[in-house]
């Protein structure tokens, strides 16, 4: 074999977004020497809607980018439920004074990571694919660094920990066979397309048609996001994505009617592949960050918030070394709740369940807040609304137990030691 170039760190991270530039970010705050590799060149977009919640505005202030983002000028919102003509509009609680959610594109936010993770001292390289690793990921033989191809032909990277934070198709995944685990099917799709033209409001809406949700996402640099999630059992019927997107919109009179005069700037885009899963989180030189670890449906819009945080846990964790058992332990215990509620969230909503909800939130601000709160992670659904919401519980299951059972033959490991 010809020998190749290889150049030696602290630590290989493969993926630049969410999970990549800010594990960059902390592991050179922490003064290791850290190389992200990416495939992709930014500013560019990936397929993902994007609300973040005061938890996770308060990571990019952590992260020292939050300015740069707000620079684009993302409105701040509050979340408003729509049903049947009923209506409640409500804040979260506030985190560092920030009581509201931003919708910032990808295309956006993507490149503002990796200039924070390179301002913090990590090395991010753009167009380079990773392709093999250097050992193979055995407890003799470890993992210690990729082989990529750039412009310039076959790089190794070389380093005592390589990090996957290369998405839902991870190839280090792949590579060291860390198979999906623990997979929630889901019922529904998600499709949506940009828009700009639209007035802009301080509102993130939900308009529930069951079995539909739309929704409308005003987003940075004066474009709006405008989705719908539905049955998966629709996709046979629909041939023409445009179309049956436009007709989904017009049957929502108050959503139609705010896009008078608007332009649809992007095609119709979305997935059907939404199901959740688990991934193994380390093993012997390696460890997986990011949806390349987790994923969850995306109503529950958590990715890129999860992928901060397990970002910040994991470097904390590689800097003292405890990475290998106590990020897959963190790991089991930050994620299951959500995990579970996202089984609920991934359903398509019913007429008679939803009544009973609205109800309730627009009878009880405080509630109405509290299942806000769920999606920026400061209250927990099984102990702080679902048991005050008469009817919900028939809806997402009476326990946390009760829904995983299905899912969770088989667990992460080490989890006993959290
Ligand atoms: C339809 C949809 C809507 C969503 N809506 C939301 C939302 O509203 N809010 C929210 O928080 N989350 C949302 N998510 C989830 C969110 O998009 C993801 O959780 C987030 O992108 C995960 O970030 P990541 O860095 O782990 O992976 P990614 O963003 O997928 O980045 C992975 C990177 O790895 C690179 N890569 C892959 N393979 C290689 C290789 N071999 N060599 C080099 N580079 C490689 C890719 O080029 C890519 O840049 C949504 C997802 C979907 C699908």
């Amino acid at each position: 074999m010809t020998e190749i170039p290889v150049r030696t760190y602290d630590a290989v991270i493969v993926g630049a977004r969410a999970a990549g530039s800010a594990l960059a970010l902390h592991l050179a705050r922490a003064g290791l020497n850290v190389v992200a590799l990416d495939r992709s060149t930014f500013p560019s977009d990936i397929l993902s809607t994007h609300v973040i919640y005061p938890n996770t505005i308060a990571r990019l202030d952590q992260m020292g980018v939050l300015d740069a983002v707000l620079a684009h000028a993302p409105p701040p919102l509050y979340t408003a439920w729509h049903h049947e003509g009923r209506m409640f509009v409500a804040p979260h609680t506030p985190i560092e004074g920030r009581d509201w959610a931003i919708c910032v594109r990808r295309i956006t936010l993507d490149g503002i990571l990796v200039e924070g993770a390179r301002k913090a001292g990590a090395e991010i390289v753009e167009g380079m694919t990773v392709t093999g690793l250097i050992g193979k990921g055995t407890e003799d033989d470890p993992v210690r660094g990729v082989t990529a191809l750039g412009e310039t032909g076959e790089i190794g990277f070389a380093a005592p920990i390589v990090i996957g934070a290369d998405g839902v198709n991870s190839t280090i995944a792949r590579l060291v066979g860390a198979a999906r685990k623990r997979i929630m099917p889901t019922e529904t799709m998600l499709y949506f397309a940009y828009w700009t033209g639209v007035k802009t409001r301080n509102t993130q809406d939900f308009f529930f048609e069951p079995p539909w949700v739309c929704a409308h996402f005003p987003a940075d640099d004066g474009h709006h996001v405008i989705t719908m999630n539905g049955p998966l059992t629709a996709r046979a019927e629909i041939k023409d994505w445009d179309e049956y997107y436009l007709n989904r919109i017009r049957s929502i009179p108050a959503l139609w009617a705010r896009l008078e005069g608007a332009t649809k700037v992007s095609k119709v885009i979305g997935s059907p592949r939404l199901e959740g899963y688990y991934r193994d989180h380390t093993g012997p030189g390696w460890a997986l960050v990011g949806d390349a670890a987790h994923f969850k449906h995306p109503a529950g819009a958590q990715g890129i918030g999860d992928a901060f945080h397990a970002a910040e846990v994991l470097a904390g964790m590689i800097a003292d070394g405890s990475w290998r058992h106590a990020y897959p332990a963190w790991r089991e215990q930050d994620s299951r709740e959500f995990y579970a509620f996202c089984k609920h969230l991934g359903e398509p909503p019913g007429n008679d369940s939803m009544r009973q909800v609205m109800d309730t939130y627009i009878r009880d601000p405080k509630l109405a807040r509290a299942i806000v709160d769920v999606w920026a992670r400061t209250v927990k659904p099984w102990s702080d609304v679902i048991p005050h919401v008469p009817g919900l519980a028939a809806v997402t299951g009476a326990s946390i137990d009760a829904v995983l059972a299905p899912y969770e033959g088989e667990r992460l490991p080490l989890a006993a030691s959290a």
